[in-house]
């Protein structure tokens, strides 16, 4: 959701802060397990403040539950562990950004021509465990397919080889919209680079943990995980 105010208005959704930018403009997102209700308050400068109260519709997703499955224990080596720290790390530093600008506003194109071979909140339920529910929009296409910018902005994230997420670029959009990109066979965009909406930036891989070549393509707001379906222009699905 975005909205515009008088740039000197402060706001905060429940106790995030949402930042406002210098147009006035602000934007902020639910996940797949957002609470019912939240509230948006408003603080203006003559301080004075609002409160809206938002009702969020519930919505369901796929679950798949598979059970009689033989147990299977995997412990990953020490040295796995230490990678993953500093990968995740990357990641959060890559998202943590609130860049002063409004580069998802004119909207998001699909980053890749392909089949949708996954979607965001299905979870599987494997001998009655919940795993972690998928928050990306996978496009399948063959290793090579080239992967685009799906909105303008700068690139804060570019590693060609991530345990589990292989070739990965994280795409900030601004004001905390970020696109997350992975899976990737090829990097060709550098951390720092700004890209256009359109730009390639990469191509279709089977790298990191990825069953088959795709692009799993991931939107948040801050750490808030949205659905990339959502947020395409007509047409685009
Ligand atoms: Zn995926």
């Amino acid at each position: 959701m975005w909205g515009t105010v008088s740039a000197d208005t402060k706001i905060w959704l429940d106790d995030q802060p949402v930042a406002v930018h210098q147009s006035g403009v602000f934007v902020f997102g639910f996940g797949r397990d957002a609470a019912a209700t939240m509230t948006l308050r408003f603080e203006y400068a003559d301080g004075s403040g609002e409160e809206v109260s938002l009702q969020i519709a519930d919505r369901e997703f796929d679950i798949e539950r598979v059970n009689g499955l033989p147990p299977k224990t995997v412990t990953p080596p020490p040295e796995w562990r230490d990678r993953r720290k500093v990968e995740t790390g990357r990641v959060r530093s890559a998202r943590s950004v609130q860049m002063p600008e409004t580069l998802w506003i004119d909207g998001f194109l699909k980053p890749a021509e392909g089949r949708f071979s996954g979607f965001y909140g299905s979870q599987r339920i494997l001998n009655g465990e919940p795993r972690s529910p998928h928050y990306g929009l996978d496009i399948a296409a063959v290793t090579g397919t080239p992967v685009y910018a799906p909105a303008g902005g700068v690139v804060r994230l570019s590693a060609p080889d991530f345990l589990l997420e292989g070739g990965i670029i994280i795409v900030d959009h601004g004001l905390g919209v970020t696109s997350t990109l992975f899976h990737l066979d090829t990097v060709t965009v550098e951390e720092g680079q700004r890209v256009q909406k359109g730009e390639p930036i990469g191509t279709i891989g089977a790298t990191g943990r990825a069953s088959g070549p795709h692009v799993d393509w991931r939107v948040n707001w801050k750490s808030v995980r949205l659905d990339p379906l959502l947020l395409l222009e007509e047409g685009e699905h």
